[in-house]
Order: structure tokens, then sequence, then C-alpha cells
């Protein structure tokens, strides 16, 4: 006789990942809970992606008013209220963590609220939620983990006790006037930016010769300059070996002897897959090199009957993505329909400002791995500040395999790149040659335009390098 479980299906981590592959195999008929540490909605709604583009929102802003005065406002003294402003946001967040929470009830999904453990591969204990404070013990014919990531810091640096991560930085009691951030990934250029726009007085401190290693070189450069533009001191080559608490805020000590004092020191040194105290390796579930669950193409893990999906598998950490994943394990698994999810040419944005969104390959990636490629760039000033003293710049950039003709990369840093990076994904992915792209008739004006109207070939190697 065939074994029988609690569940369907034991998912660990309520975010984006977890909701979307709990819903869809409750919705199919299965037996389904989801158990959640902390809130629902995961890193991307509580402490990721959606309350930092309010925060980029805000932010805007102030740089919106600057351009109002280039069009004939006159803007009287504008103030800024972080707590009515945290406030507002926490209100939306709660609002939107509700969502998620319904959705599971509308959909049948037990939710469990507590740390959840495996004892083996099919019995989960949900630690002190039993009926008399002691563990509640499940039992599940298949398990999903998507518990995600958390911010990491180097524990050894002296005084790292005194800095934050992007979660504080969500929390802030008040807006420090003077911030330092260390790293020069996706994080810490978001955070430089907001708190700059907010009026804080900004450094960006990374250790690398420039920001966001892996992206473009000229994205990396240009993003640098408009950084700077925007009242931000990007400092590069240089790395902590100290921070200290003063009476008058923190002291940042660097490797060059230089240091720099400020009331908020903030780590944006990357996130780390989030396996501790999980009781994985008991269940038979292995990780990789980096630390991250180890799985195959269908998200399934050293354990015949777990999955895997989202930031703790470290793939590629965006929500999208794990969402992806999770639709591809339900359809695999649930509906007797293998699919592995396609990473390639994933489209991505950086909430700087300006932002930057990117998909496909860069010009040196695609040298490496293509041989021969056209590549194609574009500067210019935007219209919208052709009334204020701004030399913000957007760059477009179009990478072209030569052979094919096919377009394999495009970067932007410029207003709405998001937006546009969205769309011009589609083309990527599809395949589409440059002479397509030409092809396409311009929308007139609009910033956007430029991506099928660039002619000029750039000569190798013309271009700054970061
Ligand atoms: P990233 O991996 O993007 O960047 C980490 C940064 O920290 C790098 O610049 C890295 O330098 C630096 N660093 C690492 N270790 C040290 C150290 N010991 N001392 C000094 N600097 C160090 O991580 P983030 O935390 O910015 O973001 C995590 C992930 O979350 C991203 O990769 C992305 O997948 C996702 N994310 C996506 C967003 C979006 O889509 N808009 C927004 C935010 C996050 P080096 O480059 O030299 O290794």
């Amino acid at each position: 006789m065939a074994k029988t479980y609690d569940y369907d299906l034991f998912v660990i981590g309520a975010g984006s990942g977890g909701v979307r592959a709990a819903r869809l195999t409750a919705l199919g008929g299965k037996k389904v809970a989801v158990a959640e540490e902390h809130r629902v909605g995961g890193t991307c709604v509580i402490r990721g992606c959606v309350p930092k583009k309010f925060m980029v929102m805000a932010s805007e802003v102030s740089h919106a008013l600057e351009i109002a005065e280039g069009y004939g406002w006159t803007v009287d003294k504008a103030t800024f209220d972080w707590p009515k402003f945290l406030e507002t946001k926490d209100v939306e967040i709660a609002r939107l963590s509700g969502i998620y929470v319904a959705n599971l009830g509308k959909a049948g999904v037990d939710l469990i609220h507590g740390r959840a453990v495996l004892k083996d591969a099919h019995t989960v204990a949900i630690l002190g939620k039993g009926e008399g404070g002691e563990d509640l013990i499940v039992t599940a014919e298949r398990i999903l983990v998507a518990t995600g990531g958390r911010p990491w810091k180097p524990a050894d640096l002296p005084g790292i006790d005194h800095a934050i991560t992007s979660e504080e930085a969500f929390h802030l009691p008040e807006l420090p006037k003077r911030i330092l951030i260390a790293g020069g990934g996706y994080i810490a250029v978001e955070f430089a930016g907001i708190f700059a726009g907010l009026g804080v007085e900004t450094t960006l401190i990374y250790r690398g010769p420039n920001i966001l290693r892996g992206f473009d070189n000229d994205v990396r450069s240009h993003l640098a300059g408009e950084l700077e533009k925007r009242g931000i001191t990007v400092i590069l080559g240089c790395q902590h070996t100290a921070i200290e608490k003063t009476a008058t805020g923190l002291l940042n000590k660097f490797e060059n002897g230089h240091e720099i004092e400020t009331d908020v020191v903030m780590f944006a040194t990357g996130r780390v897959p989030h396996v501790t105290d999980l009781g994985l390796a008991t269940a038979g579930v292995e990780l990789n090199e980096k630390g991250a669950i180890k799985v195959d193409e269908f998200s399934q893990t050293t354990a015949d009957n777990i999955w895997a999906v989202g930031d703790v598998t470290d793939r590629i950490n965006l929500t999208p993505v794990a969402i992806r994943e999770a639709v591809a394990f339900h359809e695999t698994v649930f509906r007797d329909n293998p699919q592995s999810y396609d990473h390639d040419n994933i489209a991505s944005a950086v909430f700087s400002q300006p932002p930057v969104g990117v998909v496909g390959l860069s010009e040196h990636d695609a040298r490496q791995t293509l041989g021969e490629i056209d590549v194609y760039v574009s500067r210019f000033r935007p219209m919208k500040y052709a009334f204020t003293g701004s030399d913000e710049r957007v760059l477009m950039k179009l990478v072209v395999e030569a052979k094919s003709q096919k377009v394999v990369g495009v970067h932007i840093v410029g207003p709405e790149s998001p937006e546009m990076i969205q769309l011009a994904a589609i083309a990527v992915k599809a395949g589409l040659t440059k002479a397509q792209w030409d092809a396409t008739c311009a929308v007139h004006p609009t910033m956007a335009e430029e991506l099928v109207m660039m002619k000029d070939k750039q000569t190798p190697g013309a271009m700054a390098v970061g």
C-alpha cells in the first residue's frame, strides 16, 4: 500500500517562488502547505524590490523638482518627511503582503507561520508551533525549498557590527545627514542613488576598478560618471580596514590610510543563500561549492523528492526568475510536463539614478564567446533636460553578432531604461537581426527611438573601458 502523507507538497518559504509554486499546486487539486518564519511576500515584497522601488521614486522627486524649475515652475521650499514616507510605504507593503496571504487562502494552501526544519526527506518540524508549544511535525510526499537569500557582510572586519545592510536601510529611525555605502553591485548603487536624492551626503566605496562588475564596461564607466553628477562621491579601488564609533558618528578607516566619518555605514557586499539550520543534510540535500542548494535543470535537489527554486539556488537572483523556476517545477512535477526554465537572455534593471537596463551579452563577453561582433553606441542628452542645466547623458549600446547580424546585447543607462529593456528583451530573445530592428519605425520624439536608428559602427577599442 502506498505511504500516505499529510501533504502532497510542503513549501518552505513564502516568497515569490514559494508562493507561486504553492498556489499553482493547490489550485491543481493537491494538498499544500507553506511555512514562513517572517512576513509573507519574501525579499521582493518585504525587504527588496518593492520597498526599494518606492524609495527610488521618493528620491527621484528631488530631481523632478530641479527639472521643474527649468520649465518655469517656482518650487518653494520643498521638504521631505522621512517618517511619514516610511509609514506610507509600510502600509502599502502590509497591503501587498496581505494580498499574498489572501491568495494563498483562496487557493486552499495551509499557511503556517513558523520556522520549518527538515527532519528527514519527508518530515518537517515547524519549531514551537505544536498545540502545547512543542514542534509541529508534518509529513509531505514532496518538498520545495524556497528560502531565498540574506545579506552578507564581512564578519572579520573590526567594527562591522556598526554597519547596517539593506534590510535596516528600509527602517532607519531618521534620515542620516551622511552615509557611506560599501559595495559596487545592484544594491550599493541603488541605495547610493536613493540617499543622495533624499539629500543625504553620500559616498560609495568599492574595492574594484569600477562599479557593477559583470556589466558592460561602457555601462560601468558611464554610470559611475552620472552618479558623480548627481552628487555621489564614488571611491574606487578601496576597502575598509575598520569602522569605529566616535562621539560624532562612525569613522571609516581604509587600506590607503584615508578616513571618512559618516552617520550611517551600509554594507551592500552581496547576499548569500538562506540555508542555515534548515536540516538540509539530514534530508539528503547537498550544497554546491558556493553554498547554494545544488539543483539540476528541473530544480531537483540531490534528494529525489525535494526541489529548490529562487535565490537559495543562486542561479540568477531575480524575482521573475524565481517565479518562472517555480512554474517550471510545478509543470514538471505535478502536470507531467517536464520544463526546464531557460536562463538565457534574462533582462534586468538596476534602479540607480539614472537607472540601467540590460539584456544579453556585454561587448566583452560577446567578443569572448562569439568572436567577431559589431558594436553601436550612442550618447546624447535627453530632451527632458534641454531646459535645465543638467549635463546628464543617456548611453545606448547594441552588441551585434557580425556573422548572423543578430542583436545579442542591449545596454541602456538613462531615464526609463528599465521600461525600455523589457521590450528590447523580446527582440533579443526572439533573435531578431539589426536590420529587423532598423526596419521598425521610430516613435518620435522618444529616447527609445535611438535604438532603431543607430547607424555608425563603433571602432573597436574606441570607447572608455571601466
Ligand atoms: P552583488 O553581488 O550585485 O554585489 C556585491 C558587491 O559587494 C560587489 O560589488 C562585490 O565586489 C562587493 N563585495 C563583496 N564582498 C566584499 C568584501 N568583502 N568587501 C568589499 N566589497 C565586497 O550583490 P548585491 O548585494 O548588490 O545584490 C545581491 C543580488 O540581488 C544581485 O546580484 C541581484 O541578483 C539581486 N538584486 C537585484 C536587483 C534588481 O534587479 N534591480 C536589486 C537588488 C538586488 P566584487 O564585484 O569585487 O565582487
